[in-house]
């Protein structure tokens, strides 16, 4: 075995943007940090893969996020500035749906679409007018079903939260803890929804060119610390509170050691080392989600990208599906690229494991969709982790448990969504004390 034993100041286990966000920070501190990514690419879930079109022209989709959402002054503003990152707004302005009552109905993201919600009324509409009055909440852990409740009412959360929560974090309101969306507690800080976000300013989504990958892409190559094809096997403590980490057959030392990875492949190395901490991250669950991209010839109408939410359990496991814009440079020029999502804590129906059951359902909300000319499937296992109500305390109590200069980081510490990591991330590197 090759023992190969440069001895780093810090090392980051896990290329995601997590890792890379963190020995970036690290390196902004001028603390030496060298990052260890299993795969053959860094970057996890938000990476950019080439997916050339049916006559080999050059097209690509996004593995996770189709775009970043960026609000004024936060820490992903700050460090797209930093990167200097070439951005483009990116709000596709075709149709928006939501499929609700066997029938596709408006979005409810315009007003005309609010008034056409089904089962929502007047007094539901009224009722979420009333948002900035309603008191700010007591700081106890609660579900977002609860959240959305007490601030916008039992319409909105009966008739619309089921279907926003499907589409961005594939799980219901009900099993949500708050912990999954940190920003709302942030809003709602400094003043609820619409004054909290009027104070913080609206989220702009930008994508940067070469696609949401060019995050991690850019991060890699500014840092130059970043070793692929390095899976962390077995960590072991080192005599005055040192880590070795091994390897595929290398071994290397740190002074400190960050697992910025999800909390699985964090468990299995912390097993032997801190039992209680990997006991507690192996319960939390994670979701499992089928994507699916598909190409068609152009709708007329449906240039500037496509919206569809569904209301579960009407998709029958189908949650939604988006489009890009014709315009977009990830697409090929005169077709149709649509991206859906199926599965997460949703049953799914067994017809809808395999493509043909999956577009049948598309085409009961979508009749306009011609047959595919091509079709990926890109299984996300254990995509997302569900935050449960008290999921603050899960953390706390693995953080206690860490022995001296281990470090743990990722979306089941932060939030799931990569500007809830980037607040997450600069905070803790900014705090952090090495021993
Ligand atoms: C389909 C999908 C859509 C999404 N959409 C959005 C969105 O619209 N907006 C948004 O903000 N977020 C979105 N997300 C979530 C976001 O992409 C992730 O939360 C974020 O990328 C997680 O980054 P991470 O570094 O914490 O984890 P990961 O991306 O999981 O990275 C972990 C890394 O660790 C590596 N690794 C694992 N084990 C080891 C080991 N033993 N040794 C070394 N390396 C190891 C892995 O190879 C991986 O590269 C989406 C995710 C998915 C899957």
């Amino acid at each position: 075995m090759d023992t190969k034993r440069n001895p780093h100041r810090t090392l980051v286990l896990g290329g995601g943007i997590s890792g890379l966000l963190a020995a970036w920070h690290l390196h902004a501190r001028g603390i030496e940090a060298e990052v260890w990514e299993a795969s053959e690419s860094p970057g996890g879930w938000a990476q950019t893969l080439s997916w050339p079109g049916p006559a080999g022209e050059s097209g690509f989709l996004e593995r996770g996020p189709q775009a970043l959402r960026v609000s004024r002054a936060s820490a992903l503003d700050r460090l797209l500035r930093d990167l200097n990152l070439d951005l483009r707004p990116s709000s596709p302005k075709g149709p928006r749906w939501m499929g609700k009552d066997g029938r596709r109905q408006p979005s409810p993201a315009t007003f005309a679409g609010l008034l056409r919600v089904p089962g929502l009324g007047l007094g539901g509409l009224a009722r979420m007018l009333l948002e900035p009055f309603m008191p700010i909440g007591s700081g106890a852990e609660e579900t977002l079903r609860d959240f959305f409740v007490r601030r916008l009412g039992d319409g909105f959360t009966r008739e619309l939260l089921p279907a926003l929560a499907a589409s961005a974090l594939a799980a219901p309101p009900e099993r949500i803890g708050l912990e999954m969306l940190p920003r709302l507690r942030r809003l709602e800080d400094r003043g609820g929804l619409l004054i909290g976000g009027l104070r913080t300013g609206l989220e702009r989504t930008r994508l940067p060119v070469g696609g949401t990958g060019a995050l991690a892409r850019v991060l890699t190559a500014q840092l130059g610390c970043v070793q692929i094809s390095r899976p962390a096997r077995v960590l072991e403590p080192l005599p005055g509170g040192r880590w070795r980490v091994h390897g595929n057959g290398v071994a290397s030392d740190a002074e400190v050691m960050v697992l910025a990875l999800p909390s699985r492949p964090a468990a299995d190395l912390l097993k032997a080392v801190a039992p209680e901490a990997a006991r507690i991250l192996e319960a939390i669950p994670r979701l499992d989600l089928r994507v699916w991209h598909s190409r068609h010839v152009m709708v007329k109408g449906w240039e500037r990208g496509i919206g569809l939410l569904i209301h579960p359990p009407e998709g029958r496991g189908l949650l939604g599906a988006v489009s890009f814009a014709s315009e977009d440079p990830r697409g090929v020029p005169g077709l149709l690229q649509l991206r859906t999502y199926v599965g997460g804590a949703y049953p799914v129906e067994p017809s809808l494991k395999a493509w043909p059951g999956v577009f049948g359902e598309l085409r009961r909300w979508l009749p306009e969709l011609p047959d595919p000319l091509q079709v990926r499937e890109e299984l996300c296992p254990a995509a997302f982790p569900l935050l449960e109500p008290g999921h603050g305390a899960r953390v706390a109590r693995v953080l206690k448990e860490l022995p001296a200069n281990l470090h743990w980081i990722g979306a089941e510490r932060f939030g799931p969504g990569i500007p809830d990591l980037a607040e997450g991330i600069e905070a803790w590197a900014r705090n952090v004390t090495f021993q």
